[in-house]
């Protein structure tokens, strides 16, 4: 580590013990390095000086304003005192406001004297009025400065004297200290030429201190390629060394089974996005390379009809398959209509799950051991050392969110020759978080839904609407349709949520005392869960009052309202895949979104996007916008550390597909790189993703 990681920030000019705490408990600033990597939020033009009558408008910038003091004085009482100064540019007037330190303002500042202001001026009565602005002494000579980077700063610090200014001079500070001549180049200067990107020292100074706009732009670029292509190149060094390990079985034939079941048992075509995905995989499994390709389709694509349809490549090619689901109710709705299926075929198909008993567990085992069972779905029991086959050539992998990237490589070593992987997830995410999320798997998509789906309706209501949406519920009874009203998660630490489901189930038996209601939540015993939602599937309850653990699987067509309590607090993928559990059979279906009038504007942003789209894809991506990639589901898990500081996936697609492409080039041509290239590399992936890189193994 160098100098800069070890130097805590209390040996800086200007912090000292105490800020130094601060920094320390309310922004894990610590270190040299952390204060040098915490970069303004924005930039303010401070090059240009406004007039009081310059200033329009509800939403005006940081802007600076050149003038005097007339008078200080100090007004209201209690918590509302304040020191109010007014202050003239020569033609107008406008108001100056502290609500603290009225003895420094008054000892220091003094009518009569020149001075710049500088902050957000907001407009009260017709009066322009600014909050505790920064204030410098007007000089004529100096220098204009130009932009100023503003950083944030939480509340409380605030309340404790902490400016943008005290930032401002603890970064100039660091940035004149001796231990910034030990920083190091973290990419290899024949890199830097080539993209003629900024050096490292040069980018972190106009980060802070931007020299113009321009070097501010190039400074950004530099560290956005940096942060972009480590994460690429960490990615692409493990598919690399995959594929160089891993031939996979050959599937020459599409044979009886593919064809029997394709004219025989499914009553009706496939769609185009469907045809069009089997070719693709069709194409990946007979070359002899391992295939790796992840399924991305919205809910009811047709996704588990292109996940048999594959696995009967395997049947039909003399091996086995398997697929593995995240929970024993979704992985349980797969054997049921598989089974069917195999059924017609003349196939074995086994459900092994963590609740299979031990006689049946057994003579499974033995089955897949000695191939007399063709296929088996399972959920994380499929995982355990004792589950080996006799030739596993294709693993299908459902909801790949629930599995993190080391549970999918131990399925790879259930066979001699690992098997082909097909990850299917119905949560879409966006083009550029796919490249980097998946960033070793090959992408399908399925774009088209099978004809006769409906686009489920989607409302917004709060509150005071609930004689509405009570009505509507009725009706919906009354057509015979069932409906789903669900909660936030109920988790070990939020009793408010459990209380919540709790009561809405009371409410709800009140409301509708003539229909029998299930209750589900993630408390409960899996015994009493299964019963319960066993009622509703049958259509024997016709309410099903529950928290998110429905959100995977449930299929229950005849279900025509989704009511989601709360709907505020749930991410918008996941309010995707919960309306996503009605419009399968219905004529029309509702999905209703209840929240609460308090709410923030990228909120009700948010829902307004659910009601305006059915679409999964522009839902994520909108998502993905608003909250960030760091926040979406499917990338917690997924192995990968989001902690990009200056890249945002959600619009640096461009520099991500040149990151992606120079490490790619990188890794190819390993053989060929200096020393000097390789110990940068290496020391930056270990730093960054505690990765140790041994490059013989690459070259
Ligand atoms: P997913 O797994 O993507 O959510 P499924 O494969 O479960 O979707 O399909 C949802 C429903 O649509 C199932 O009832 C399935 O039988 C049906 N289905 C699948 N493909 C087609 C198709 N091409 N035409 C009509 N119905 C289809
Ligand atoms: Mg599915």
């Amino acid at each position: 580590m160098g100098k800069l990681q070890e130097t805590e920030l209390k040996f800086l000019k200007g912090v000292g013990e105490q800020r130094f705490k601060s920094l320390v408990a309310n922004l894990e600033l610590r270190t040299f390095h952390d204060l040098l990597y915490y970069f303004p939020y924005r930039y303010v033009d401070r090059s240009h000086i406004y007039t009081i009558s310059d200033l329009h408008g509800s939403d005006m910038p940081m802007v600076q304003i050149k003038g005097h003091f007339i008078r200080f004085s100090e007004e209201g009482e209690g918590a509302k005192r304040r020191l109010v100064g007014v202050f003239s540019d020569g033609k107008r007037m406008m108001e100056v406001v502290w609500f603290a330190g009225a003895k420094f303002i008054t000892s220091t500042y003094k009518p009569g004297v020149e001075y710049v202001l500088f902050g957000k001026p907001a407009q009260y009565r017709n009066v322009w009025s600014m909050a505790h602005p920064e204030i410098d002494e007007y000089k004529p000579d100096a220098p204009p400065e130009g932009l100023q980077g503003i950083y944030s700063i939480p509340d409380i610090m605030r309340k404790k004297g902490f400016s943008s200014r005290f930032f401002k001079n603890i970064v100039g500070a660091l940035l004149r200290h001796p231990a910034m001549d030990s920083i190091e180049e973290t990419l290899p200067p024949s890199l830097l030429k080539k993209l003629n990107l900024m050096p490292l020292r040069e980018a972190l100074t106009n980060m802070h201190v931007p020299v113009s706009p321009e070097k501010l732009a190039k400074a950004r670029e530099r560290l956005k390629f940096e942060e972009l292509f480590y994460l690429e190149l960490n990615i692409l060094r493990y598919a690399l060394k995959r594929s160089m390990s891993s031939a996979g079985r050959v599937l020459k034939t599409i044979g009886d089974n593919f064809n029997n079941f394709y004219s025989n048992v499914i009553p009706f075509d496939l769609t185009g996005a469907q045809k069009r995905v089997l070719r693709e995989i069709r194409n990946d499994v007979r070359t002899g390379r391992q295939m790796n390709r992840l399924l991305q389709g919205d809910v009811g694509s047709g996704k588990t009809m292109v996940a048999f349809m594959t696995l009967l490549m395997a049947v039909d090619n003399g091996y086995q398959g398997c697929i593995m689901a995240p929970t024993e109710i979704l992985a349980g709705q797969h054997y049921d209509s598989m089974k069917e299926w195999c059924d017609r075929l003349g196939l074995e198909i086994r459900l092994l799950t963590g609740s299979t008993r031990a006689g049946e567990r057994r003579e499974i085992h033995d089955g897949l051991i000695s191939g007399r069972v063709n296929l088996v779905v399972g959920t994380h029991a499929l995982l355990e050392e004792k589950v080996t086959f006799k030739n596993l050539a294709i693993a299908v992998i459902d909801e790949q969110h629930r599995f993190g990237v080391a549970q999918r490589a131990r399925m790879w070593r259930k066979s001699e020759i690992p098997p082909h992987v097909l990850v299917m997830t119905a949560t879409p995410i966006p083009r550029t978080l796919a490249m980097t999320v998946y960033g070793d798997l090959e992408v399908s998509v399925i774009d088209e839904l099978p004809p006769g789906r409906k686009p489920v309706t989607t409302w917004l209501r709060y509150d005071d609407n609930r004689m509405e949406v009570n009505r509507h519920i009725r009706n919906q009874l009354n057509e015979g349709r069932q409906i789903y009203i669900v909660y936030p998660l109920v988790k070990e630490s939020e009793k408010i949520d459990l209380k919540s489901v709790e009561e809405g189930y009371e409410r709800i038996m009140g409301l509708f005392p003539d229909v029998k209601v299930s209750i589900v939540h993630g408390k409960m015993k899996p015994d009493e869960k299964d019963h319960q939602m066993g009622m509703f599937v049958r259509g024997e309850s016709r309410i099903m009052v529950a928290t998110t653990v429905i959100e995977v699987g449930v299929n229950v067509p005849n279900a025509s309202v989704m009511v989601i309590e709360n709907a505020e607090r749930f991410g918008l993928s996941q309010l995707h895949q919960l309306r996503g559990r009605v419009g399968r059979g219905a004529d029309k279906s509702y999905c209703i979104l209840m929240a609460n009038h308090k709410m923030s504007a990228d909120t009700r942003k948010r829902l307004e996007i659910m009601t305006q789209t059915t679409d999964g894809f522009l839902v994520s991506e909108a998502d993905m916008k608003l909250r960030g990639p760091g926040d979406m589901e499917g990338t917690q898990q997924s192995g990968i550390a989001f902690n990009l500081k200056v890249a945002d996936l959600a619009r640096d697609g461009q520099i991500l597909s040149l990151a992606r492409r120079e490490a790619k080039e990188i890794l190819d041509n390993a053989s060929k790189l200096s020393a000097e290239e390789k110990n940068i590399f290496s020391r930056e992936l270990h730093s960054r993703f505690a990765n140790v890189v041994d490059w013989s193994r690459i070259s």
